[in-house]
């Protein structure tokens, strides 16, 4: 099969016009170089239907989403992490949460990472496809940085998106994916929500995030002392080059790192888009949506097909309405709050 890069260079010679061309992968944790060319369909997309931005930020369609749950009588327990998923004769039964709460149910729907919820919250005798060496045998997207900052001064001529190359491209995603090796150079997502809906800072003032591809939780590195020095370096260049007297009206800053996603948002190795899309580990071939191990236990979220990014997991979610019998007694649709999601 030909990668994303390798059918751009068929056709672009220059390379800086085959970066701008090649670069959307890793929007979704892939890797240029090796994600299948069918990924250029990101770039298609985005040419067809447009980039769509909710005005409030992400937050605006987290309250979206609350509210509707609300409408349809879920119950959302925030806080409230799932420490093990209870299989009895290779059936769900329920969750136990950590502070001991166990929640009965018929079938569970996990939104967690797969990788994470096989080796870490059910046990290895109810696995037999899923085994621990199994689980780490697959490849994991890259990790991310993310810088956030605000500045009490406003820069008019900055557009909503930025993507600043660096002086490498292939050797510095293979540091980043292969050898989990933090780079001295770095390439940058500069995102300025402020450019489209200013209600995101102070009037005079400018919200941001800008964001690093680094190596996943594989890497060993210590991000305690290593994200602040890190942040520095992001801050400093942006200053030099793209926001001018950034330093000076810099009013407040804040940073995640890999850590954050293996221990806040639990994913396996750290990887911000779980699985690495690449041709293996696309559409089919991702974690199913229905578990092969344990019946009545299911999965949504950018670990299962069709793959990360909002308009992948979403999808994943509405996979769900076709994989889940319907129980007949429960007319069409599966009684939501049944249903456990961890
Ligand atoms: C900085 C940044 C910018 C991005 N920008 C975009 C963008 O512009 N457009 C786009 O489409 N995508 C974007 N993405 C990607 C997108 O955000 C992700 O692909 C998507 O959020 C993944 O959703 P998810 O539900 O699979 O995982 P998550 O959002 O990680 O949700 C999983 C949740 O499960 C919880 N959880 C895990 N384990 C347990 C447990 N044991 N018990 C209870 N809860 C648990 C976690 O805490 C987490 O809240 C961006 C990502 C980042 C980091």
């Amino acid at each position: 099969y030909k990668s994303l890069y390798g059918l751009v260079s068929h056709y672009i010679k220059d390379d800086a016009l085959r970066q701008v061309f090649t670069f959307q992968p890793l929007l979704i944790g892939g890797n240029p170089f090796r994600a299948p060319a069918i990924y250029l369909l990101i770039h298609w997309l985005e040419r067809k239907w447009g980039i769509h931005f909710a005005m409030g930020g992400t937050t605006a369609i987290v309250r979206g989403l609350t509210r509707l749950l609300g409408e349809v009588g879920v119950d959302v327990r925030l806080n409230a992490p799932v420490e093990h998923i209870e299989v009895s004769n290779g059936r769900a039964k329920g969750v136990l949460l950590e502070d001991g709460t166990f929640l009965e149910s018929d079938i569970v729907v996990s939104n967690a990472d797969p990788a994470m919820v096989y080796t870490k919250l059910i046990d290895a005798s109810a696995r037999r496809k899923h085994s621990d060496a199994s689980v780490a045998r697959k490849r994991y997207s890259m990790s991310l940085f993310v810088g956030y900052f605000g500045t009490k001064k406003t820069y008019p001529d900055l557009a909503h998106h930025s993507i600043l190359l660096g002086p490498r491209y292939r050797e510095l995603l293979t540091d980043v994916f292969d050898r989990k090796k933090l780079a001295d150079d770095f390439s940058l997502y500069l995102h300025a929500p402020t450019r489209t809906d200013p209600s995101l800072a102070p009037p005079g003032g400018e919200s941001f995030y800008v964001l690093s591809p680094v190596p996943n939780q594989q890497s060993g590195l210590d991000w305690a002392t290593e994200g602040p020095r890190y942040m520095d370096r992001i801050l400093d260049a942006l200053d030099a080059h793209h926001l001018p007297g950034l330093r000076e009206n810099l009013v407040t800053q804040f940073h995640v790192d890999p850590t954050y996603f293996e221990n806040e948002l639990r994913s396996y190795q750290g990887a911000a888009f779980g699985l690495e899309p690449t041709l293996r580990q696309s559409a089919y071939f991702r974690f199913h949506n229905a578990s092969e191990d344990v019946a009545g236990l299911y999965f949504v979220g950018a670990g299962v097909h069709p793959g990360a990014g909002l308009p992948g997991v979403l999808s994943s979610a509405k996979v769900l309405e076709r994989v889940v019998p319907q129980p007949e007694s429960k007319g069409q649709m599966i009684s939501v709050p049944e249903a456990v999601s961890a």
